[in-house]
């Protein structure tokens, strides 16, 4: 049995089949830091994040790269507005989205690459397109000879004469045809630009991730993902670069593409002017209540948001941790076997919506169970199971985690390991105390380490020490 996915190149569900054996290599196209984030992006993140999670828990070994957009037309315009650099508004939003990506439980990437540092690859790649007959260089812009390359359109399922009808030239470009599009973009006085042969410029937004992509995964990887409203031009475009310069096919192999979060019915961007700020929602609400809001929908389906939507969300998260509250401790017994009903709808392409609804199965089966004074460990273990999958991450799971790990370090250092975990913690300090003051450093020191690694920081104060939670 093995996960299938919807794949936009060729609009159909596939098995996934990993290049190399367990291992995925997955690329996600990041935000342009133009603003600051929306409800928007906070849906793509977790939605790609979810992906990930549920791979690596399938036994997958995954490299996950998801790119940061820092110089675009967008970025310049929104710079100019501010009366900022480029540079310092760029690094300003970065800050607040990866805020609000680990507010959301957002794991960190493998690699975090940003356009701005990857300049010279791009001219590169640039280089190589022009050499192959791809790419031509005019009025200190280069583009993309779109006509040179058959099969342009294949993820879009778009045709030359449908790209041509709703192609145009603006004023200042120096394209030969209306369909190619700007790989080297000459700057203008006061807008970033880096040295070429080309002259001054910088590059155009696709060539960026055709770069970041293979550099950090190599030719060919496994996922590529992106919201819907890139499939074209940006991704088409990242396609054709790709293949153009290297002569050979695919650039990657499965191409996964969220939907959009709607208001009122419209798509939110930034471009329409409706956005629900990301860090203001998660001031309001408890962040894995928005996470659960947007798990509640698959993620190739358009959601709709709404106050109401939200609250609801919040009270279907209370209902989970009031479940779990009432069986404190981790379970010894092994998960009911709901856990293969949970994995069954998320082999179906992460059908989350259908995981959320095994989810509560298992809590209220808990539930019953509990109230008539019957075994519920199974159910609690499959419950801690799927909401780990799920990155969503109940406070007293994670006290739950802290004690299993200070029983392990109890029983390593000869404490009685069915103590309580405040008190196997005041003997571990108090050991290393001992071990100090005897100076017997590779115990104290082995000790502080640890501790470090079950997330209990030791500091040394002249009152003693002191010990807090990393
Ligand atoms: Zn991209």
């Amino acid at each position: 049995v093995t996960v299938r996915v919807f794949n936009t190149l060729g609009r159909r569900m596939e098995s996934l089949q990993p290049s190399s054996d367990r291992q995925i290599r997955m690329y996600v196209c990041g935000p342009t830091v133009q603003s600051r984030p929306h409800l928007g992006h906070g849906r793509q993140a977790v939605a790609f994040d979810v992906i990930r999670r549920y791979l690596a828990w399938r036994g997958y070994s995954v490299t996950y790269v998801t790119n940061i957009t820092d110089v675009e037309d967008k970025i310049i315009e929104a710079a100019a507005e501010e009366g900022l650099p480029v540079p310092e508004l760029a690094e300003l939003m970065i800050g607040l989205f990866l805020q609000a990506y680990d507010l959301l439980g957002v794991r960190s990437p493998d690699v975090l690459p940003k356009a701005t540092e990857h300049i010279p690859e791009m001219v590169e790649l640039i280089r190589t397109l022009i050499e192959r007959g791809h790419a031509y260089e005019a009025g200190g812009d280069v583009y993309f000879s779109v006509r040179s390359l058959p099969g342009y359109g294949k993820l879009s399922g778009r045709n030359l004469d449908e790209l041509l009808a709703g192609a145009r030239v603006e004023p200042g470009e120096h394209k030969r045809d209306p369909l190619d599009f700007a790989l080297w973009k000459a700057s203008k006085p006061g807008e970033p630009a880096w040295e070429s042969p080309w002259g001054r410029g910088r590059p155009g937004w696709h060539i960026e991730c055709s770069v970041m992509a293979v550099k950090h995964l190599g030719f060919g990887f496994d996922i590529h993902g992106g919201g819907t409203d890139l499939i074209f031009p940006h991704h088409e475009n990242e396609i054709a670069q790709s293949e153009a310069a290297a002569g050979r096919e695919p650039f990657a192999r499965y191409w996964l593409h969220n939907e959009m979060l709607n208001l009122a019915g419209e798509k939110m961007s930034k471009s329409t002017g409706l956005v629900v700020d990301l860090l203001e929602v998660l001031d309001r609400y408890d962040p894995q209540a928005v996470r659960l809001f947007y798990l509640r929908s698959h993620y190739r389906s358009p959601m709709e948001f709404s106050e109401d939507i939200l609250q609801d969300a919040a009270a279907s998260l209370e209902r989970l941790w009031s479940f779990r509250r009432r069986f404190p401790g981790v379970p010894q017994s092994e998960a009911d076997p709901a856990v293969q009903r949970f994995v069954a709808a998320m082999d179906d392409d992460f059908n989350t919506p259908e995981a959320m609804a095994v989810l509560f199965e298992v809590v209220r089966e808990g539930n019953r169970r509990l109230d008539a004074g019957e075994e519920a460990g199974p159910w609690v273990a499959a419950f801690d199971e799927v909401v780990s999958v799920l990155g969503l991450e109940p406070p007293e799971l994670e006290l739950a985690r802290l004690a299993r790990s200070l029983a392990r370090l109890a029983g390593e250092f000869g404490i009685d390991a069915d103590a309580e975990p405040e008190r196997i913690l005041e003997a571990l300090v108090g050991r290393r105390e001992q071990a100090r003051r005897r100076g017997e450093w590779e115990t104290a020191d082995h000790l502080r380490i640890r501790l470090a690694e079950v997330g209990i920081v030791l500091e040394d104060t002249p009152d003693g020490p002191r010990w807090h939670r990393g």
